[in-house]
């Protein structure tokens, strides 16, 4: 399948995500967790004004499942999924939240503590992940799509199934290497300290299923 190539400009927050010496790389996790509970907020705000669309609160929740056998850290929400359109509008364009605009800002300064205090959104998922994969169904839509990416080269986007509206985006966790080590992403008891320290105010339930085999 053809690859596209993202924006000039996402492209290089892009690098400056794969290629992160970064140490705190756990805001990743922080960062899929807001924009899954925004995809939530976005039903619940819709419920408000369309009577035919009913939140039932039980009904929306996030879930992170890391499956150790596999590397993989999956988030899924019941939010408000993605159209192919806004697959590609939203994923293959820069983070909405600034980000280039800090990094112009900072670029002088080490960049450090600079991520940590910025929202820099879906491509901070690349300081842990050599392969991003989003699967989603829109509310209203009865087709799902699947976008992927390994990184600065782009991304692919093909029909696939999914059962119910949502996104659901897998990580392939890095391997380890002499310098960098990426396992504490899939250990559960890392996994619920980092959503305590950022996510603690998240207003829906974030459950976790861990795997090891
Ligand atoms: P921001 O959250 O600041 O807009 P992000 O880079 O974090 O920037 O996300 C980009 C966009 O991708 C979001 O604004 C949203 O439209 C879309 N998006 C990301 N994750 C999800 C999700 N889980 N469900 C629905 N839309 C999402
Ligand atoms: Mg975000």
């Amino acid at each position: 399948m053809a690859k596209k190539e993202f924006k000039a400009e996402s492209k290089r927050l892009l690098e400056m995500m794969i290629n992160s010496i970064y140490t705190q790389r756990e805001i990743f996790l922080r960062e899929l967790i807001s924009n899954a509970s925004d995809a939530i907020d976005k039903i619940y705000y819709k419920a408000l004004t369309d009577n035919g669309l009913v939140f039932n609160k039980e009904d929306y929740y996030i879930k992170v499942t890391a499956d150790k056998a596999n590397r993989t850290l999956t988030l899924s929400d019941t939010g408000i999924g993605m159209t192919k359109e806004e697959l590609e509008n939203n994923l293959g364009v820069i983070a909405k939240s600034g980000s280039l605009a800090f990094k112009k800002e900072n670029e002088a300064k080490d960049g450090h503590n600079i991520i940590g205090q910025f929202g820099v959104g879906f491509y901070s998922a690349f300081m842990v992940a050599d392969v991003v994969t989003v699967i989603s169904k829109a509310l209203g839509s009865d087709e799902a799509y699947k976008w992927e990416s390994e990184g600065a080269d782009g991304y692919t986007i093909e029909p696939c199934e999914k059962a119910s509206v949502g996104t659901e985006i897998t990580l392939q966790i890095k391997a380890n290497t002499e310098d960098d080590q990426y396992d504490e992403f899939l250990e559960e008891y890392r996994l619920k300290a980092i959503i305590k320290k950022y996510s603690d105010f998240i207003r829906y339930p974030i459950k976790m299923e861990v795997t090891s085999r």
